[in-house]
């Protein structure tokens, strides 16, 4: 098995890294506060901010499991909906798309102090910056009347933060809520880890924007809590955790109430992740969750109906979306050969021995196990639009997979949408000879390989032509 050593993996990586947004626990904090080490990829998976990629990446794509999964991500306004649903403390809120109505929501909140907030897919706003000039995607004022002005400096600019990409992310809603004193901040979070084969509570005393700060250099401050599925948070360990998390007399009571409620909404909603930073204290005395991010397990979506309705793509890669459709796999990358490739592990395989014969890779596909005649059409469509793309390289083993359902989708395909660039095909596997039949009888012009160094060298050849 090849290593992913070279840079269409890492970027592949990266842009996997990007997708999957961050979360304010940097994995750094958990590597060093010593957790499993399947938690720290598990972590990753699910968009722990990773900073030096590297070693984690191979440690991220050492199971095949690590395919390129998309974790539904919701904005902070949404999952605080969700939260509110579920009796967690939350405070009152607006969402807004224009400048005038975050004005509009800001006077009618008649808060004492307002919060606006910018709503993208990554964490770290606080200390962001917007592309307009503005500081802090998280601002404060007492005076209703400035939320206009504010808004307008973050509506359709990019906000860019430690977790976004470095262009930032272009904030289309903002969301204007009432403001509370905060005496303290902690973090909280409910994760799921495989370690312990099942979620995990995740604490620390010192939370807020600089929680990464805290978990490299103080990580005796972040605890954690092994939740039993069958019985779930008891008593003794909320009260435990709150009391970790530096609630005091009745704060603790309220915070154990809470971390409970927390855990009810993460089985209700089948998340992979809640995670509140800051989960604060006021000075009247409420524990309140400023912040909020959930992940959700894609396998529930059958029976989440209606949290994966809010899907916000507009964030997404058009044509990864696409993909997404149809069941397909797909990362873009920058190069020119497209990759047709059934397993994530092959397709990283093929992404790297297009690079050792010289050769650059133009994306990612995983056409996954089952496929379809269909799909195989679909996947093509996606490859051929990409101006990019002057030669693509299938690569199938099947396994599962019918080599012949493989065979009959590429010729339809490539009828229908008259391919114009060089087509490498290899086959390996099930009903194999079937497949080479139906292609050598086409009569279209595809090169066929013996393997998948053939395969590779083909492809690159057919471009330097
Ligand atoms: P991010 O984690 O993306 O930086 P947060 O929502 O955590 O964004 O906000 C950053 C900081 O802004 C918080 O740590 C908190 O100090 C402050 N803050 C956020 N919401 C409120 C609020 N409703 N009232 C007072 N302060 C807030
Ligand atoms: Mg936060």
């Amino acid at each position: 098995m090849i290593i992913f050593s070279n840079v269409n993996a890492l970027k592949t990586y990266r842009r996997y890294e990007l997708r999957t947004h961050g979360s304010d626990v940097i994995f750094t904090s958990v590597l060093r506060v010593n957790m499993a080490a399947s938690m720290v990829s598990q972590a990753a998976l699910r968009g722990l901010q990773l900073s030096s990629s590297k070693h984690l990446f191979l440690d991220k794509f050492k199971g095949s499991r690590l395919s390129s999964r998309r974790w539904l991500n919701l904005q902070e306004y949404q999952s605080k909906k969700l939260m509110e649903q579920s009796g967690v403390a939350v405070q009152r809120f607006y969402v807004a798309d224009t400048a005038s109505e975050a004005l509009e929501a800001a006077k009618r909140l008649n808060a004492k102090e307002i919060v606006l907030k910018a709503q993208i897919l990554a964490g770290g706003r606080g200390k962001g910056v917007f592309d307009s000039g503005l500081k802090g995607g998280v601002h404060l004022t007492k005076d209703p009347t400035v939320v206009g002005d504010l808004a307008k400096k973050m509506l359709g600019f990019n906000l860019s933060t430690k977790q976004t990409p470095k262009e930032g992310v272009k904030v289309k809603t903002v969301m204007v809520a009432e403001a509370l004193d905060i005496t303290r901040e902690t973090y909280f979070a409910i994760l799921m880890d495989r370690s312990c084969n099942g979620p995990v509570m995740v604490g620390s005393p010192q939370g807020g924007m600089d929680i990464e700060e805290v978990a490299a250099s103080t990580p005796e401050l972040i605890f954690k809590e092994v939740i039993d599925i069958f019985e779930g948070v008891r008593e003794d360990q909320a009260l435990r955790m709150a009391s970790n998390l530096g609630f005091k007399g009745p704060l603790e009571r309220q915070a154990a109430d809470q971390i409970k409620k927390l855990y009810d909404l993460f089985l209700k909603v089948d998340a992979t992740q809640v995670e509140v930073n800051p989960l604060g204290e006021t000075p009247e005395g409420q524990v309140v969750c400023f912040d909020a991010k959930i992940n959700f397990d894609d396998n529930a979506e059958f029976r989440q109906k209606a949290v994966f309705a809010m899907d916000d793509m507009s964030e997404s890669d058009p044509t990864e979306s696409e993909a997404a459709k149809w069941d397909l796999k797909y990362i873009g990358l920058d190069g020119n050969i497209a990759c047709f490739v059934n397993g994530a592990g092959l397709a990283m395989a093929t992404c790297d021995i297009i690079d050792l014969h010289g050769g650059k890779p133009a994306n990612f596909l995983d056409l996954g196990g089952g496929v379809q005649e269909r799909q195989v059409y679909e996947a093509f469509k996606l490859l051929t639009a990409d101006p990019k793309v002057e030669a693509i390289l299938v690569n199938i083993f099947g396994g599962i997979v019918n080599c012949a359902i493989i065979a009959n989708g590429i010729t339809k395909a490539c009828r229908e949408l008259e391919l114009k660039v060089p087509l490498v095909v290899r086959l390996e596997g099930t009903n194999v000879q079937e497949a080479k039949r139906i292609l050598a009888e086409s009569g279209l012009p595809i090169t066929s390989a013996e393997n998948l160094d053939d395969a590779a060298k083909k492809a690159v050849a057919a471009i330097k032509k």
